[in-house]
């Protein structure tokens, strides 16, 4: 039997970046995509806040398509914010050549590719992991000291683990298309019960004429994306056909637990989201880079146990888990709000040129609490108003 002390099961941005991070502490890697290409099917909007772009530690190159500045919001009434600050705050990327450029640098640091390669089922027994790999006459087994799942939202040997789901999972789709936009520096965010139940719609500009239009909420997403294209802010600028579709989850919320015996969860697997926004590559990269470290050592120190892997679930809770935390509560008082609530608190702060200002200078798409906590403070009598919009909330049960 094959054997590693480290296997990665998934080659999206997590995946890569835990093995990279592992075979350059000296472990033998292997990751596993069940894909016969990385960065594929794509499943994302793409966009990334600048400290996501580091947290890659690529150098700029084509999977940078455009720099955006700011953000307009709308309510579901049509009221509208908008805020741009002078500097770039984020990048719109090209995921396959992003996610194959990540797994490129895991190639380049001594681990050893696997593609079309799904892993089907896993054992324990004497303290070893065992993994299936393939299906049918190519089934084989796979030995190692600790394995990391990183297979995304699915995680299905994860539970296989022990491993428990993420908090919930949004359904999200999304279409590619030709589109013209006012200002191509900023994104544009669609808020409503009846836009995007639970989360937001979104409309992204990418290459030239091209934006990515799409939605998270709590279910039927598909049926919600056709009445967003239909609806007056995006159908009449709409130019063309969809040149791409995506349909995905979106997990947010981390199980208690991100480790079990020999085995370790990360990125989407273990619900590492920013629940405000969705964004699952930031968190993703940051803990992928612990865990990589972290099975490594005890790899290598041959004690694969959960209590040896808790320094992961200690590290990366300690790095992310206050943004995760107060992001929940963001995630829950949106998803609570009535649509008049969404259109009284976008009127209020599109009035409030000191609370746009807060958002240009300290917004933070990767760690927005600052911003969160700046804007709530300085918020005054209106902000007493929020919170009896909280206290609503929290007693009709949403919260
Ligand atoms: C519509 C949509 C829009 C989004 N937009 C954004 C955005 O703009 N910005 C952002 O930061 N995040 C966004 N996200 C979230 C982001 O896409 C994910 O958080 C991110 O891809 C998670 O990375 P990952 O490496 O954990 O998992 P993934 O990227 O999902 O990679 C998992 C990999 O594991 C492989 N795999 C799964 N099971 C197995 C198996 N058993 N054996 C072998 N291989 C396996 C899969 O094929 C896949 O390649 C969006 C999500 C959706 C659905």
């Amino acid at each position: 039997m094959e054997r590693y002390d480290v296997a990665v099961i998934g080659a999206g941005p997590a995946g890569s970046m835990a093995a990279k991070k592992a075979a350059k502490a000296g472990a033998q890697v292997v990751i596993f995509e069940e894909h016969p290409r990385a960065g594929w099917p794509v499943q994302c909007a793409g966009l990334l806040g600048v400290r996501a772009v580091e947290e890659s530690h690529l150098p700029p190159g084509s999977f940078l398509i455009r720099p955006l500045r700011g953000a307009k919001v709308v309510s579901p009434g049509g009221h509208q914010l908008a805020f741009k600050a002078p500097e770039t705050k984020a990048w719109v990327v090209d995921r396959r050549i992003f996610d194959r450029a990540l797994l490129a640098e895991a190639a380049r640091a001594g681990a050893e590719v696997m593609m079309a390669s799904p892993v089907t089922d896993l054992t324990r027994s004497g303290g070893r992991t065992v993994l299936a790999v393939g299906r049918g006459p190519d089934r084989r087994k796979v030995e190692a000291g600790v394995v990391i799942s990183a297979e995304g939202a699915g995680a299905r040997i994860a539970r296989r683990a022990g491993i428990g789901p993420q908090r919930e999972i949004l359904s999200s789709a999304q279409a590619e298309l030709p589109i013209d936009f006012d200002d191509p520096d900023m994104v544009e965010v669609f808020l409503g019960r009846d836009v995007a139940p639970g989360f937001f719609g979104w409309a992204i500009p990418a290459s030239e004429g091209v934006a990515r239009v799409g939605l998270c909420c709590r279910n039927n997403a598909c049926t919600y994306l056709k009445r967003l294209l239909k609806s007056p802010p995006i159908r009449s600028r709409i130019r063309g056909g969809p040149l791409h579709l995506a349909v995905g989850g979106l997990p947010l919320g981390p199980p208690a637990s991100t480790v079990a015996d020999g085995f370790i969860a990360v990125g989407d697997a273990a619900g590492q989201v920013k629940p405000t926004s969705g964004g699952g590559i930031y968190p993703g990269l940051v803990s992928a880079k612990i865990a990589g470290e972290v099975a490594a050592a005890a790899a290598c120190e041959g004690d694969g146990s959960a209590a040896r892997l808790s320094e992961y679930e200690r590290r990366w809770r300690a790095a992310l888990g206050r943004e995760i935390r107060l992001g929940m509560i963001v995630h829950r008082l949106r998803a609570g709000m009535s649509d008049s609530e969404m259109d009284d608190l976008v009127r209020h702060l599109a009035g409030r040129e000191d609370l746009l200002k807060i958002i240009e200078e300290v917004g933070d798409i990767d760690r927005p609490s600052r911003a969160i906590r700046n804007v709530g403070l300085q918020m005054g009598s209106s902000g007493l108003r929020m919170m009896g919009t909280v206290l609503r909330i929290f007693l009709r049960g949403d919260l």
